[in-house]
């Protein structure tokens, strides 16, 4: 047996016969509460937890395309400061080191 739709009430406003029903979560609610999204009637609450959803979703899909580019950017200061260690190591080696030599 199923309760008429005309006697029901909104789960919000209990003083508003409810208009539909959330296919979702199988509550009903009044027009005002429920919306429709994406071709399809969602309680306000069920849209919410679906947003929540998806934007869990895409900062996963963020993250993880973040990642290579921040590896990069790692690689590549690890080889600037290795550059600068070879740099350092060229410049403390004394003048007089090349004296006698090629340039001679
Ligand atoms: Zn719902
Ligand atoms: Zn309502």
């Amino acid at each position: 047996m199923t309760t008429p739709l005309s006697k029901t009430l909104c789960r919000i406003h209990a003083d508003r016969p409810a208009a539909a029903r959330c296919p979702t979560c199988g509550v009903f609610y009044c027009a005002e509460c429920i919306t429709e999204h994406d071709g399809r009637l969602t309680c306000a609450a069920c849209l919410a937890a679906e947003r929540n959803q998806v934007t869990a979703a895409r900062q996963r899909e963020r993250r993880l395309a973040v990642w290579p580019a921040l590896q990069l950017l790692i690689g590549l200061a690890l080889l600037w400061l290795m550059w600068q260690g070879v740099a350092h190591l060229l410049l403390s080696i004394p003048a007089d080191f090349h004296d006698g030599t090629v340039w001679k």
